[in-house]
């Protein structure tokens, strides 16, 4: 048997970058400034200036971005939130938390990105309900590419209601030339390892434009603090991001973009020679995708992966289960028209390999072994 084929390769990176993060590690040590040390301001800084918005506030993961973002508008008991179905959990995780209830929505079936038709029937419908008021929508980039952000927005705003970005998959992404971060009031982002700016651990960041916001994501992110340390004006939690992260994550920022370019052009390569196989995806002339990852969608898909398995190339299912139909969500309610496309989509989607450093002869020995799988099942 060849050798198995990395999922993502991020030894490639540490090869390119190992040493310059090796000292920036070993800088934090000496300074010893474990927590809310001087790299978390600088990183802030860096990270305002490369998606070109006022605030960033860094903190421990994609999840807590998103709590403080929820906490940020207040939410609780009978208030609706409208979310995708086809998506990773904490994006309605943090919803529940705070007592508030997610309402499912299908996505489209091109982007797996919310499906602004479904949107509108199910805030209809929320709205005839006299137990629930919605209050806002949390729209996903899924595997890097923006959501419909002017067809949200519009909606949106025809019921009063805030839209804040999912971005733990998109950063680096943009559309009609906006950079993912400036798409929504308030963007979340991840820095989980596998995500396209990955730290060594858990972290995450939320960019804003609003002052309002983001002294108040500041307070929550430390408990709730106000001017004065021991007088805690609010509830919050402890969401700070570590500075040994920030260290690592200013090093992986100065060759991001260069990463990005290598992204487009494999995935575009990709393309080209799959897409006789398979459904591959299509983002519009508007959108550039960060690639979080490279989905294609496959009518006998289990049978792929493990023929795939065999010869050494991994893949992944995001997501084998819409939530709607997953036990801890089987009492909320979903978009009135159904989520039939993400039931559809769960079956059919799988992700290949795809990092920056994926060269040319691991692509084709994985783009061949996709073909050769495929023309025997058909
Ligand atoms: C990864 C991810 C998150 C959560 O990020 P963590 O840093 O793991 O907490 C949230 N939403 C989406 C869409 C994600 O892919």
């Amino acid at each position: 048997m060849t050798d198995t084929i990395p999922f993502i390769d991020l030894q490639a990176q540490r090869r390119r970058l190992g040493n310059n993060i090796d000292a920036a590690i070993s800088r934090v040590l000496d300074h010893g400034q474990f927590i809310m040390g001087p790299e978390v301001a600088v990183l802030e800084r860096n990270l305002a200036e490369f998606v070109g918005c006022k605030h960033v506030i860094s903190c421990a993961s994609g999840t807590d971005a998103l709590l403080m973002a929820l906490m940020v508008k207040g939410i609780g008991p009978g208030d609706a939130v409208f979310v995708p179905t086809f998506t990773f959990t904490a994006t309605a995780e943090v919803i529940s938390l705070l007592g508030a209830t997610p309402v499912f929505i299908d996505v489209d079936e091109a982007s797996f990105n919310i499906d602004p038709d479904s949107l509108a029937s199910a805030i209809h419908a929320a709205n005839d309900d006299t137990l629930l008021t919605p209050r806002g929508v949390i729209a996903v980039d899924m595997f890097g590419m923006a959501a419909d952000y002017d067809s949200i927005h519009r909606i949106a705003n025809l019921h009063g209601l805030w839209v804040i970005s999912d971005a733990a998959q998109s950063l680096g992404g943009s559309r009609d030339g906006q950079n993912i971060g400036q798409l929504a009031e308030i963007t979340c982002t991840s820095f989980f390892p596998a995500k396209p700016l990955g730290c060594y651990g858990d972290g995450g960041a939320i960019f804003t434009n609003s002052d309002h916001v983001a002294e108040i994501l500041n307070s929550i992110r430390a408990h709730g603090k106000g001017t004065d340390k021991y007088d805690n004006v609010r509830i919050g939690i402890n969401g700070r991001l570590d500075t040994l992260q920030a260290a690592v994550l200013i090093e992986k920022l100065t060759i991001f973009k260069d990463e990005l370019v290598s992204r487009e052009r494999i995935a575009q390569r990709y393309n080209s020679l799959l897409s006789q196989y398979a459904g591959t995806p299509s983002p519009t002339n508007s959108t550039t995708s960060a690639w979080a990852q490279y989905t294609i969608k496959v009518s006998d898909r289990d049978n792929l992966a493990a023929q795939l398995k065999s010869v050494g190339i991994p893949t992944a299912i995001y997501y084998p289960r819409p939530l709607h139909l997953q036990t801890a969500y089987s009492g909320c309610p979903i978009s009135p028209s159904g989520c039939a496309i993400s039931e559809t989509l769960s079956q059919i989607v799988l992700s290949l390999p795809m990092h920056p450093y994926l060269d040319e002869e691991t692509q084709d020995r994985i783009v061949h072994s996709v073909a050769d799988c495929l023309e025997r099942i058909q």
